[in-house]
């Protein structure tokens, strides 16, 4: 997993120091306990989840008389997982598969600039080389960009894209969409979402309408609504999952550009706060730079 190597690095060597000096465990447990905690916050894993962690590490060392630093550091990794355990992440591929009818629309939100675009692309082509027909919808008509992207990516993968001129009505766009992807009896849907989260009512009743026209076509839709996130904003990626929260059921998440920070503490973080599963990263610009994520594989890459 080179593509996580900041991440690993930095988390990596500065715990690895702090358990490596054997002696600061047993002189002074609150300076211990202090470093970890700037370790785990530094890597932007929340303030919530790394005082729970902290919490935990605390009474465990109280309660069991803690001299063993190997010990204490198989904790702090099991401690890490927990998050990952309670939540259901079957991955999407079997859940497409396991669901008897067709197609399977996912709607996808986020704000300007996270890599909702190139995200999308890269979904396509991953679900494609799994062997799923799909379908594309420009439903973000707000921006000549995204548009004119989602058309480079689609004549890239080889996928039908649906679109009209810009400033056409979003719901109208995933309506025709949709209408499309029963004609052809297509396996997924991919609908591409404005992303303003400045102007929340506007955003708000778009995303809702958009869900209200669709459902016309398919009673079902969307059968999950996915929040493309920015890794590298930090705390700015916990907000937009509270604000976009407010107003639409956000089934799964996937992290963008997790290659190109020290800060993925941020997955843990989010799991155990909004308890959404994670079920992509993406850790790179090209195509094929979405991987499935696996929480628990996750840490143990943490720990070496
Ligand atoms: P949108 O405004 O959310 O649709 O964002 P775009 O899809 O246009 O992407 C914004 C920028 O982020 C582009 O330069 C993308 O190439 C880049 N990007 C998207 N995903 C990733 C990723 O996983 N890693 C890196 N390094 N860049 C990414």
């Amino acid at each position: 997993d080179q593509e996580l190597k900041k991440t690993r690095e930095s988390f990596f060597s500065r715990m690895k120091n702090i358990f490596l000096r054997k002696s600061t465990l047993k002189i002074d447990i609150e300076k211990f306990l202090d470093h970890i905690e700037e370790i785990l916050l530094s890597s932007d894993i929340g303030t919530k989840t790394t005082i729970k962690i902290i919490n935990n590490l605390e009474n465990r060392i109280k309660k069991e008389k803690y001299e063993d630093d190997q010990k204490l550091y198989e904790f702090l990794k099991e401690e890490m997982k927990v998050p990952f355990m309670d939540i259901k992440n079957e991955g999407l591929e079997r859940t497409i598969k396991k669901y008897k009818k067709k197609p399977y629309v996912i709607m996808i939100i986020g704000v300007n600039g996270v890599g909702k675009t190139t995200t999308i692309g890269k979904l396509a082509f991953f679900l494609k080389k799994k062997g799923f027909n799909l379908i594309i919808g420009a439903s973000d008509t707000f921006r000549a960009a995204a548009i004119r992207q989602l058309e480079i990516w689609s004549k890239k993968v080889n996928i039908p894209l649906i679109k009209q001129h810009m400033y056409a009505d979003p719901a109208s766009v995933a309506y025709d969409t949709l209408q499309s992807a029963k004609s052809k009896n297509m396996d997924v849907v991919l609908i591409d979402t404005a992303g303003r989260l400045q102007n929340k009512i506007g955003l708000m009743e778009e995303l809702s309408k958009i869900s209200r026209v669709m459902k016309k076509v398919i009673p079902e839709a969307p059968h999950e609504i996915m929040l493309v996130l920015d890794s590298t904003t930090g705390q700015n990626a916990f907000e937009q999952v509270k604000k976009f929260s407010f107003f639409v059921k956000i089934s799964s998440i996937i992290l963008t550009k997790l290659e190109g920070t020290a800060k993925g503490g941020v997955v843990i973080g989010i799991v155990d706060q909004f308890k959404i599963p994670i079920k992509y990263i993406g850790i790179g610009e090209k195509i094929q730079d979405l991987k499935e994520f696996d929480g628990k594989k996750f840490i143990d890459s943490f720990f070496l």
